[in-house]
């Protein structure tokens, strides 16, 4: 496209690499930020660049901390023996929404995917393996999105935790096949978690 003056082109790139946003999305967008107020667009501005530069993984979990430990890990309210594999902190957020677990949890960042060269190498199953080892985790729920690379990703770590003395469940399906974690609604999600079942 041209036309544009050359920061605008810029802007426009940059917003149409993110998620879900095509060119068409990305020129509205720019044109928006241009026309707000100079306040407005610098606030927007000042809080992508205070997310890069304060917010990081928890040391413990992987899920987004603003210390080394995040929120959950530091509450004490949670029961933390039992740990709730989940493939991205989106879908943290979808569990947490529905209210139905207060155990802890295990970021994955990511899912098996040969094709991508994503193997579990890649992913943060070593730490979720160490953390079993080393605290008397009682229960593993995997939360893995239901489609083949979030189940082949359950399969795996079933396995790897096979030998140890804990508890692996899986929640339930009444999440649609090929779904995704982070658009259920807060009661299938619920009903998810509360019908887990043993592996
Ligand atoms: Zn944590």
């Amino acid at each position: 496209m041209t036309g544009y003056a050359a920061p605008i082109r810029r802007l426009i790139d940059e917003l149409s690499r993110l998620p879900g946003i095509g060119e068409k999305t990305a020129t509205r967008l720019a044109v928006h930020i241009l026309r707000a107020p100079d306040e407005e667009a610098l606030h927007l501005a000042e809080s992508i660049r205070e997310v890069k530069a304060k917010i990081r993984f928890c040391s413990r979990c992987f899920n987004l901390a603003e210390k080394d430990l995040c929120g959950i890990c530091m509450d004490d309210g949670r029961d933390h023996d039992v740990i709730c594999v989940v493939e991205d902190p989106d879908a943290l957020v979808a569990i947490e929404e529905s209210g139905s677990f207060r155990g802890a949890y295990h970021v994955l960042h990511g899912v098996l995917s040969p094709a991508d060269g994503i193997g579990p190498e890649k992913l943060r199953i070593g730490e979720l393996l160490k953390r079993v080892d080393e605290r008397g985790v009682r229960e593993v729920v995997l939360a893995t999105n239901p489609n083949v690379q979030g189940e082949s990703t359950a399969l795996l770590i079933m396995k790897l935790l096979g030998r140890r003395p804990v508890n692996v469940t899986r929640i339930a399906m009444g999440i649609p096949v090929g779904g995704d974690l982070k658009y259920v609604d807060k009661m299938t999600m619920a009903k998810a978690m509360e019908f887990r079942r043993s592996t």
